[in-house]
């Protein structure tokens, strides 16, 4: 799947997918893992939730730009860094439902890889400076600007 596709379905999934935990959940367990992190970006999230390993792989199987076994994080070496980010953060997603015994279906695992992304206490801090943009956001963060958009979308009630 191009990034592209991969944007169209976290918005699909998103608005329209299974979501089966509340949000104020998901983002607990996103400001859990930032307290919990071991080291930067998304690798030191899944470090601090001791999730498998991230592997580059480009061989991966058609089709397949990230996949979670017990061994790995398996993610291909393609594409932006801020891609790759979000790859990682997909599947660590689905480790962290997965490891609190919950469901994993997509629409929870975009809600909660976004969060990872962006925690609230960083979407309240741009606010509150009058910069919370999805440029910005991304910018802040190293998240594709389509991601930022979609966690500014989600999280609009919140705020
Ligand atoms: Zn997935």
């Amino acid at each position: 799947m191009s990034e592209c596709g991969v944007a169209v379905e976290a918005a699909a999934e998103l608005r329209g997918g299974v979501h089966n935990v509340p949000a104020r959940v998901l983002e607990l367990m996103a400001d859990q893992a930032w307290e919990a992190r071991d080291g930067d970006g998304a690798e030191g999230l899944a470090r601090g939730q001791k999730a498998p390993p991230v592997k580059y792989d480009p061989e991966l199987p058609q089709g397949q730009d990230g996949l979670l076994t017990t061994q790995a994080i398996y993610i291909r070496p393609r594409g932006s860094p801020a891609y790759v980010l979000m790859l990682i953060l997909h599947e660590l997603a689905h480790w962290m439902l997965a490891k609190a015994g919950l469901d994993d279906p997509h629409g929870d695992v975009w809600a909660l890889a976004l969060a990872l992304a962006a925690p609230l206490a960083l979407l309240r801090r741009l606010k509150a400076a009058g910069e919370l943009t999805a440029g910005r956001l991304a910018a802040e963060t190293g998240m594709p600007w389509w991601a930022a958009a979609l966690r500014l979308d989600m999280t609009a009630v919140m705020l």
